[in-house]
């Protein structure tokens, strides 16, 4: 044991050393340990995806390497968090600095046990605030204020140096694991993704604050469009390349000298910024809807009915539904999707496969790599129909198809044995006479899949399902209280009660 008191930083979901407070706070005070942990309970949970450790680990190179040029490169380290603190904490002295985090049920788990072994052991710890989510909030009322004032601060610039480990501290680097070596298997589609890294976050960020981000308002519906109207910053902001308040700052710097429309598309995109921690509040002030329905009335709507076989064709991309397929495999393939499509993939297993949210938010968490817990759930549980919402929102693939991709061009693209289909029967093209279809080499049924449910049919159940469910007395009381803890401010009380008992419509897309 020695004295050194070392500043340990572990890095999380925040791989970046820019606007980074525990990195700058742990640089004032003396030497800096920066550490990363690749955790296996993490790694090989259901949510998690080979991709995203393809993000992660070239964040991680790209890290080592800055924070190397301070003086201290990366420390990286296989293992349980908790017994790889324990192993630092039986060599030498140390104060822990980290963001908060909201992440999923495990981490929240080790974070717990972490703080409870930092209490009994009498190690100092400082978990700062990470953004606009404020841990124990009391109330939403003043949040939206508060994620001003948070936004309002400057971003912090990169430490000038950071002071290294000392030697005889014997601390080794540690190799950022290869796929093979976390023990999950190659990911097949890493030419297709995104890549990690503060470096492509800023080079992503400024080509659509230059350029790209003229389409936003307009652009991002249709998934033809959006593939570049959109920022594409979410894996960027989901694994801390990048932060809510730089990006906001530069917006805020852009507005004036900007044309107005692309002023409007701008404060559209900045909602969206908003929206992010609004969404991930949820989760952070109500851990349990990554498992269970937001509003409890709900419970039993879908959960004793799920059929495997749908599931099933709903992941591969074998629903018989075009615009639903060619979302799903596009999906699959590139690891984004546009919201509207997320929303509608969504929905569709809700409402047309009749599939509680659960399984289908695992499987999409490990297709995106910008899964984000605090976003994914609540959205889920939203285009589910759990969440309280008054209205319901209930795609109509074929018009989703007919709106955002009206020559079938996406379609074409995603599902190669519709591309000799006639545009004027893209979207359904069982309805193809069948003659026709043996002339293009196209049998529905064969070479592409007959519908796997009748929509119209589905929607009538579906409404009916959650008309009954809706009748509950206790609903209204359970959807004032969800409103009370999560409810943007914008919504005030009396609408939300008003909404609940007269709206029993399902808004159709
Ligand atoms: C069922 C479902 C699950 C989702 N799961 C995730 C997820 O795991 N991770 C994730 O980052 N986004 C998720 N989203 C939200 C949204 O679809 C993505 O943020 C967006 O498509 C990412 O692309 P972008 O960065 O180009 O978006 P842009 O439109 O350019 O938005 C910029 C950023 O704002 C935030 N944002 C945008 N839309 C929303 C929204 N509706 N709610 C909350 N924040 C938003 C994201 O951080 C996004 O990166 C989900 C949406 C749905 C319907």
């Amino acid at each position: 044991m020695t004295d050194a008191a070392i500043q340990l930083v572990w890095f999380k979901r925040d791989l970046r050393a820019h606007d980074h407070r525990p990195l700058v706070e742990a640089a004032r005070r003396g030497p800096v340990l920066p550490l990363y942990i690749a955790e296996p309970s993490l790694m090989h949970a259901p949510d998690f995806d080979a991709s995203h450790w393809t993000f992660i680990a070239e964040s991680l190179h790209e890290l080592r390497a800055t924070l190397a040029a301070l003086g201290q490169p990366l420390v990286v380290r296989v293992g349980e968090a908790l017994p790889v603190l324990q192993e630092f904490a039986r060599r030498f002295r140390f104060t822990l600095w980290a963001h908060e985090e909201t992440g999923n049920g495990a981490s929240y788990a080790r974070d717990k046990a972490v703080r409870r072994w930092l209490r009994e052991s009498n190690i100092e710890r400082h978990e700062l605030p990470t953004n606009g989510i404020v841990r124990r909030l009391a109330n939403r009322d003043d949040w939206a204020a508060l994620w001003q004032e948070r936004m309002k601060t400057r971003p912090l610039a990169v430490p000038e140096r950071l002071q290294p480990v000392p030697r005889e501290l014997n601390v080794e680097l540690g190799a950022i694991p290869s796929h093979q070596d976390a023990g999950l298997p190659p990911d097949t589609r890493a030419a297709n993704l995104q890549r990690g890294g503060v470096t492509a976050a800023h080079q992503v960020w400024q080509s659509f604050l230059s350029d790209r981000g003229v389409q936003y308002r307009g652009g991002i519906s249709s998934p033809l469009s959006a593939e570049t109207a959109c920022s594409r910053l979410s894996p960027y902001l989901a694994w801390g390349n990048l932060t809510s308040r730089q990006i906001i700052h530069d917006l805020r710097a852009s507005y004036g000298g900007a044309s107005p429309r692309w002023e409007k598309s701008l404060r559209a995109f900045e909602s969206r910024i908003h929206w992010r921690c609004h969404f991930m509040q949820k989760l952070e002030d109500d851990p349990r809807i990554e498992f269970e329905n937001f509003v409890h009335v709900y419970d039993g709507l879908r959960e004793n009915e799920f059929d495997a076989a749908r599931f099933t064709a709903w992941c591969a991309g074998e629903t018989g539904y075009p615009m639903i397929d060619a979302c799903m495999r596009s999906l699959r393939a590139t690891g984004w999707l546009n919201f509207r499509m997320r929303s509608m993939l969504v929905a569709f297993a809700a409402y047309d496969l009749w599939l509680h949210w659960r399984e289908p938010a695992l499987f999409l968490a490990r297709q995106f790599l910008d899964y984000e817990p605090g976003i994914h759930y609540p959205q889920m549980q939203m285009q589910s129909g759990t969440a309280g919402h008054a209205t319901i929102r209930l795609y109509n693939p074929v018009k989703q198809g007919q709106d955002h991709d009206p020559m079938g061009a996406f379609i074409r693209r995603w599902i190669p044995a519709l591309e000799r289909v006639p545009t004027s029967f893209i979207h359904a093209p069982w309805l193809l006479p069948p003659a026709q279809q043996a002339a293009l080499g196209c049998i529905i049924g064969k070479d592409y899949p007959a519908p796997i449910v009748n929509h119209d049919e589905a929607v009538a159940h579906a409404r009916q399902r959650i008309a009954t469910f809706r009748r509950n007395p206790r609903l209204t009381d359970e959807v004032a209280a969800v409103f009370a803890k999560h409810g943007s401010r914008r919504r005030t009380p009396e609408r939300v009660a008003k909404q609940t008992v007269v709206n029993q419509q399902l808004r159709l897309f």
